[in-house]
């Protein structure tokens, strides 16, 4: 069983016991007390770990190590060596092997105070021998992790570091499943969450959460809440499978959240996660190729958003996958499928979401979109797949971008493909004559919410009931555009519609179900509605 430990900083006993208590309401089943500024009254410390509502472990971590604990040596390995004698004993203390291995004294008395075949003493205390580095992979990684299974009175190993990159997390993956005695394996930082999250499903011993945003104690560590509600902790096992969504940044990304709300609810063994990936190719060759290759990983899939959606496609061609028409007339793909035989699949869910979008509102099929005026907004990535999808309607595309020359490439890149493709300049907006409006740029989004690409001059002609302006910005949810264009009787759909529509279809593409749109709308404007973001997909 790994179990799910809430790490409290204790700064008095009133506060580090409301702490464990709310730690066993929202779910934990273990609490480490961190007392590293604490240590002055080893009585009081003992009655916290008699009435904590859970097993604890107690842990008294020096600067030296990356805690706050300043004071001697001797005084705090006296303090750790009694807290053993009350009414109900720590489930462990933590010790680090540096320290353990510097000086006799010190491990003739820890190990006086932990429970180990040698032990002719009444403590049940199991040691956990710990060592973390927060700058980065330690080198003799490996050296600490023997000396600490060659340690007779060691019943836990624990091993930390500042991850560099998504990769590490494969290496605390493997270090558990050795399995040489119960282990603790925890990459630290943005790229580590991995490591946290799935230390069930390799069978560590626990990860570590924290209470609340505010009172983390490693830099990385997610909220009980977060590891529960967000990361699916109960459903997750050795099989699930892992998806994630890769960009630079992905941080503020709702992906992780409607595509778990979604396996949930679909009782489908996967979990998601965020995967920060630095921008150049190698970068992202590199780490999907060594996710793939980890096995026991199960790594079936990803949503791939900037800057990585060109990357995309060059490596699935260069590795003999398949990238799907759509993605390769776009030049861009969202979606990575790793099937059970390893193969890989690159597809553009975009470019569909935004024409489903549109036709729903509108109530007419994708074929009635033919012969149709549409006026693009834009010329970067978002537009060029929504060029795609409407010319392939047989629609007109006029596309108005501020950078003219750009609107000229993007229209001379797609040709052949059906309708036409029409560059113009942004000012001339207002002499458009379409029956939909699409904007792909930011202008509008958080925190600009001021501006419009549409103000003072409005289209001349065709605008008003009957016109459709789709916003791709889902951040704020009803944008300036769309509350000017609602005033005026055009059909308004936001952004939430494409960023919902093209999830969907990747749901589609991995669990093999129809996805539940109205959860994800749902989850989506739930957290648009709570909190201000910046906006990421
Ligand atoms: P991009 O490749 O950087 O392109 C941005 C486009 O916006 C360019 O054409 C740029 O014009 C134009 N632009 C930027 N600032 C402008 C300004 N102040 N005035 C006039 N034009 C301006 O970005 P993208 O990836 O296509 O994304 C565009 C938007 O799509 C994002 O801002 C986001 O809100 C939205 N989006 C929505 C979803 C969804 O699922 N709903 C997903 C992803 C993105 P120049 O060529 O002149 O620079």
């Amino acid at each position: 069983m790994t179990h799910l430990a809430v790490s409290i900083m204790v700064h008095d006993l009133a506060q580090a016991s409301s702490a464990a208590i709310r730690a066993a309401e929202q779910g934990a089943d273990l609490v480490e007390f961190r007392i590293d500024r604490f240590t002055q009254d080893a009585d009081a410390l003992i009655k916290l770990i008699e009435n904590s509502p859970l097993p604890c472990i107690v842990t008294c971590r020096p600067q030296w190590e990356g805690g706050d604990y300043d004071g001697e040596e001797q005084s705090r390995i006296a303090l750790l060596a009694q807290l053993h004698q009350g009414l109900r004993q720590p489930a462990y203390i933590d010790f680090e092997l540096a320290a353990y291995q510097q000086s006799d004294q010190a491990r003739r008395k820890i190990n006086q105070a932990v429970d180990h075949p040698g032990q002719v003493g009444t403590t049940t205390t199991g040691l956990i021998l710990s060592s973390h580095d927060m700058d980065g992979r330690p080198v003799d990684l490996y050296q600490c992790i023997e000396a600490m299974a060659a340690t007779r009175a060691c019943r836990v190993i624990k091993i930390a570091w500042m991850a560099r990159s998504l990769r590490d997390n494969l290496e605390a993956f493997e270090i558990i499943s050795q399995r040489h005695k119960p282990t603790i394996a925890l990459c630290m930082g943005e790229a580590g969450l991995p490591s946290r999250v799935l230390a069930k499903k390799f069978g560590a011993l626990l990860t570590f959460a924290a209470i609340d945003e505010n009172s983390g104690t490693a830099p990385g560590q997610p909220t009980v809440q977060q590891i529960k509600n967000l990361y699916r902790w109960d459903a997750v096992d050795a099989e699930t499978r892992v998806y994630g969504v890769i960009g630079w940044p992905v941080g503020h990304s709702l992906s992780p959240a409607i595509h778990n709300a979604g396996f949930d609810q679909a009782a489908f063994n996967g979990v998601y996660l965020p995967m920060p990936i630095p921008p150049a190719y190698e970068h992202f060759k590199a780490t999907i190729s060594s996710w793939i290759d980890a096995s026991t990983l199960h790594f079936r899939g990803a949503s791939v958003t900037l800057p990585h959606k060109e990357n995309l496609i060059r490596f699935v061609e260069e590795v003999g996958g398949q990238v799907d028409a759509l993605a390769a007339q776009i030049g861009a793909a969202n979606t990575l499928t790793i099937t059970e035989d390893g193969t890989l699949a690159a597809s553009n869910t975009d470019s569909d979401a935004a024409l489903t979008a549109v036709c729903h509102a509108m109530n007419i099929t994708t074929s009635q979109l033919e012969g149709r005026r549409v006026a693009l907004i834009g010329a970067g990535g978002v537009a060029r797949a929504v060029a795609v999808a409407f010319a392939r309607q047989k629609a007109t595309v006029v596309v108005y971008n501020r950078t003219y020359d750009r609107a000229i490439a993007l229209a001379n890149s797609l040709t052949g493909i059906g309708g036409k493709i029409v560059p113009a300049k942004l000012e001339k907006l207002c002499d458009s004559c379409c029956q939909i409006y699409i904007n792909c740029t930011p202008i509008g989004m958080h925190p600009n919410t001021n501006a419009t690409p549409i103000g003072a001059t409005k289209p001349t002609k065709g605008w008003g009931p009957g016109t459709v302006v789709f916003d791709t910005i889902y951040n704020p949810l009803s944008t300036r555009l769309l509350q000017e264009a609602q005033a005026d009787g055009c059909i308004v759909i936001n952004g939430v519609e494409m960023f919902v529509r093209q999830a969907a279809a990747q749901f589609a593409l991995w669990t093999g179900c129809e996805a539940p749109l109205d959860l994800f709308r749902r989850t989506i404007t739930d957290h648009l509605t709570d909190t201000q973001i910046n906006g990421a997909g």
